[in-house]
């Protein structure tokens, strides 16, 4: 049956719907338009109707496209209808960053009503789990929790889930390729089977398929179109040898215009290693990986934001979820494997239509792989003449396998070594 919100958008002749079509409760529209959000993205449009009516839902939409609000709005909506004193919603996502920004959101919409959540990451001390463990027993909403650090306290008997009514897995597929899936699923051994369950994905892999098919109950679907990197996104590449790409960065830098960096490299030493080559150029800067404590992490995080600090350097942990506005330059030092990683990244600029530069480095054997990006966005990227004084770089041609000698053997597999994977 057709949710209220689409009758009435049918009844009213409209094409599209609005905030107001979806009988939000005042005090949560306030704060919605308080955040500045006047329509509803097509994911909001598609998805509150179907959470609002309370069926299971398996999402298809990557971040940037107003997921995080597109679940969050009908559920503080149905805690608002009936509040009570339980625990009423579990979110799980995978890393830190992102649930504490879940977290903000929560916080932002629900500025004007009485809505009570937490978040639980890895890296909190136990004074704050004492104080947690409190705040929960006086009566929490939400919860928006990292999976690792969520099965410790489940095992430990500290939290009662008996009365959840909302499962949302935020960012499953990225949840999987960490190596989360069974701590999802022991996870969910705790929940009641009575329950919504919405689980959000950037991609759908078969692994992401057989997970929502084992935990959601004849889910509605929603596709919203990814893998095309936004309109006000400038996309050039370099080709280069790598012993060329210290230089090229440097003098890329030299551009006053580049006011908020981010530069993507594929490793955490490599990261490590950036960061001390740049600081001679720029003072500005900071390595953002997992060896990293959670309040440096935070600190990082906060002055990068408050544009305190011109450059980050990360690997792709800083590419999903991150949500800084003003970003003028995304550089991968090193291209990405994934197009699905390329868009991510390069989608940390032009944010909120904002105009935005995405600059790739493509030596001889990451040449494939670019064209394998160019592929799925359907175009081909500006290749750049090397700035004077650099020499020549290698002739590209996606087609060609070029091998990289290996000094060590077979690579290891999986995207995440065990210290990223971090509790
Ligand atoms: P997300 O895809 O959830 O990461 O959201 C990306 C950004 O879009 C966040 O900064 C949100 O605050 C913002 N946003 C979400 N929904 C809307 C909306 N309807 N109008 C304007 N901005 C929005």
């Amino acid at each position: 049956m057709p949710s209220k919100a689409y009758l009435s958008a049918i009844i009213n002749k409209k094409n599209t719907l609005t905030f107001d079509d979806f009988n939000f409760e005042s005090s949560l529209l306030e704060g919605l338009y308080s955040m500045g959000y006047k329509t509803p993205t097509p994911i909001q449009q598609q998805a509150i109707p179907v959470i609002t009516d309370n069926k299971d839902l398996i999402a298809c939409a990557q971040t940037g496209t107003g997921k995080t609000a597109a679940y969050l709005l009908p559920i503080i909506n149905h805690i608002l209808h009936a509040p009570t004193r339980h625990l009423n919603t579990l979110i799980i996502a995978p890393t830190r960053e992102l649930v504490v920004q879940i977290d903000q959101q929560i916080d932002g919409m629900g500025y004007f009503c009485s809505v009570g959540s937490m978040s639980i990451y890895g890296g909190s001390d136990g004074m704050t789990w004492e104080k947690q463990k409190h705040a929960l027993k006086e009566g929490v909403d939400i919860v928006v929790a990292t999976p690792g650090r969520l099965i410790s306290l489940l095992q430990a008997g500290d939290i009662n889930f008996e009365h959840l009514q909302h499962l949302v897995l935020d960012e499953a597929d990225r949840m999987l390729d960490m190596g989360f899936f069974d701590d999802i699923k022991a996870i969910i051994s705790y929940l009641p089977k009575k329950r919504q369950t919405i689980l959000f994905s950037a991609t759908m892999p078969p692994k992401m398929r057989l997970l929502a098919k084992e935990i959601s109950n004849d889910p509605e679907q929603i596709n919203i179109a990814i893998s095309k990197p936004a309109a006000g996104i400038v996309q050039q590449a370099y080709l280069v040898f790598d012993n060329q790409k210290e230089a090229l960065i440097k003098s890329i830098l030299k551009n006053d215009d580049y006011q908020s960096v981010i530069i993507f490299s594929s490793t955490k030493e490599n990261v490590k290693l950036l960061e001390k080559t740049l600081r001679s150029v720029d003072g500005s800067i900071k390595a953002f990986h997992s060896d990293l404590e959670q309040p440096e992490r935070e600190e990082i995080m906060r002055d990068f934001k408050a544009k305190k600090l011109r450059i980050l350097i990360g690997t792709d942990i800083l590419s999903r979820g991150i949500d800084v506005d003003g970003i003028s330059l995304v550089v991968n030092y090193d291209a990405p494997g994934d197009p699905e990683d390329y868009i991510h990244r390069i989608g940390r600029t032009a944010r909120a239509s904002k105009a935005g530069v995405a600059i790739t480095f493509i030596n001889q054997y990451d040449q494939q792989k670019f064209g394998r990006i160019e592929a799925l966005m359907g175009y081909d990227v500006t290749k750049m003449p090397l700035p004077e004084g650099l020499g020549v770089g290698p002739v590209y041609d996606p087609h060609a396998v070029v091998k990289k000698p290996s000094k060590f053997g077979s690579k290891p597999k999986g995207r995440f070594n065990q210290k990223d994977r971090k509790r």
